[in-house]
């Protein structure tokens, strides 16, 4: 039999703003714990919230981007629970009226798109964090009050891949847009998935299961697709499958139960008696649409109008604002996209990797570069020539012509001393000569070869293999 599979996502990450929610408390990541920490945020009896506006900045951003509509009016509520790392026994969250609902994003998946609707975007505020050890729990509150986003997508997506697809997209926006450094390791974005099967072509949904405690992409798209073949297993052998919340377990590439539907929570939702709502008019929502850089699908096809790129070199230049900007930016001192895309894919790109940089703080500027290209695209210095320059402008510092004038770098394009040493390398090479005379033409990498260790990479290549054509009578 054949099956459907259907996926919802959600998303919660965690904003970037100076301090928490609802109180004036830091937000950072590391501290020592418990110190971040006021008696709104630990839940004090008679302590009120007071709402951080950046979070509702942050919101409105991530709304416009996705294409949501902006809600004029919308509330808190509290979402009631017990936990040790919550200490006020509740969470404020959105509940009947997010901030945002009904946008989407465009996902691409084997050269194809396809959009992805989002129900909703609303704001709530973290927990603490419970660490398990040996000894006991310790609970550490520093993250309570922090400020959060939920994106929850429609159950758009139909495979594994698909929701690999758009976690990725969703990741690529929020940081494009700036309200989130999306780290991972440090839970800044947490990922819950919805999962079930139906069979081909039939409209109601069947049984979902919850899947929780994803730590990366790859593991979320891992336990998706281990669910897929445990629901077929079952549906398949003529049994149900029940709901439930299951954990994803790393180590045995398998999922766990969690809790079953009988021990759900009731999280007995009610408005937020201490916080009024939240008025947001058009004034707002322009001041924040003009904040919001490029996005990367518009620059991505900016790119491939503007400098007939292929799709796949201005998808690796958009992959992040970084890139792009940085790209742009040498384009400014030297405008041959074609070239600057040529080295910032290979070479700028290679070099951070190695050093474990990020593009702004590349050792070697937009500036320095573009000056660098200048001498290669004059025919100054060769390209195996630029390369080792490179690497010396980021070791060292120093500009590319500094390099240049102390090395002596520039290329040799002087016939007569080209010349004098391709006779002597065919005298060196009597046996091979003959044979390139004869017309054994492949000989002649080799021969350019030669040359090119002889001056350590500056000879201008165009004009050996002119000079040795020569030679031959060619
Ligand atoms: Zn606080």
């Amino acid at each position: 039999m054949d099956w459907d599979i259907v996926i919802g996502l959600e998303m919660h990450v965690q904003l970037n703003t100076e301090t928490k929610a609802f109180c004036s408390c830091k937000v950072s990541y590391g501290d020592t714990p418990n110190t971040n920490v006021c008696p709104v945020c630990l839940g004090y009896p008679g302590s009120l919230p007071v709402l951080n506006k950046e979070m509702v900045n942050s919101a409105i951003k991530l709304g416009l981007v996705t294409h949501c509509h902006i809600r004029p009016h919308s509330t808190f509520a509290r979402k009631n629970y017990f936990y040790p790392d919550l200490p006020k026994g509740y969470q404020i969250s959105q509940y009947n009226d997010p901030i945002c609902y009904g946008g989407y994003v465009d996902i691409h998946i084997n050269g194809n798109s396809k959009r992805i609707g989002l129900t909703r975007i609303h704001m709530e505020e973290d927990a603490g964090k419970s660490m398990h050890s040996e000894g006991g729990t310790l609970v550490d509150l520093n993250r309570c009050g922090t400020p959060l986003l939920e994106i929850v997508s429609e159950p758009d997506m139909t495979s594994p891949e698909e929701a690999y697809a758009y976690l990725t997209k969703i990741k690529q926006i929020v940081r494009y847009t700036g309200v989130s450094d999306c780290n991972m390791e440090e839970g800044s974005i947490r990922c819950d998935a919805n999962i079930s099967l139906k069979p081909k072509g039939q409209k109601e949904f069947g049984t979902r299961t919850e899947l929780k405690n994803m730590n990366s992409f790859r593991n979320i798209e891992r336990a998706l697709k281990y669910e897929v073949e445990r629901q077929r297993a079952i549906l398949e052998s003529g049994e149900s499958i029940i709901q439930q919340t299951l954990l994803w377990d790393e180590q045995s590439g398998q999922t766990k139960t969690m809790r079953t539907k009988e021990d759900s929570h009731d999280y007995r939702y009610f408005p937020e008696p201490d916080l009024s709502p939240v008025f947001v008019d058009k004034d707002w929502i322009e001041s924040m649409q003009v904040t919001l850089p490029e996005f990367p699908d518009v620059r991505k096809q900016r790119f491939i109008n503007d400098f007939n790129f292929s799709d796949e070199d201005a998808g690796v230049l958009t992959s992040e604002k970084e890139i792009a900007d940085y790209f742009e930016a040498v384009l400014r001192y030297f405008n041959k996209p074609k070239l600057v895309l040529n080295w910032v894919r290979t070479e700028i790109l290679r070099m951070l990797y190695e050093t474990g940089k990020s593009i702004s703080a590349s050792p070697v500027s937009p500036e320095a570069l573009a000056r660098l290209l200048e001498y290669l695209d004059k025919n100054i210095i060769t390209a195996l020539t630029a390369k080792a320059v490179i690497d010396e402008m980021a070791a060292s510092g120093k500009s590319a012509k500094t390099i240049i004038e102390e090395k002596g770098l520039e290329q040799i394009s002087d016939t007569g001393k080209l010349e004098t040493l391709i006779d002597s390398i065919f005298r060196e090479n009597e046996a091979l000569t003959r044979k390139l005379k004869e017309g054994e033409t492949k000989l002649m990498g080799f021969f350019i070869g030669q040359v090119m260790r002889a001056t350590k990479g500056q000879a201008d290549q165009v004009l050996t293999r002119k000079l040795i054509n020569k030679k031959l009578g060619l």
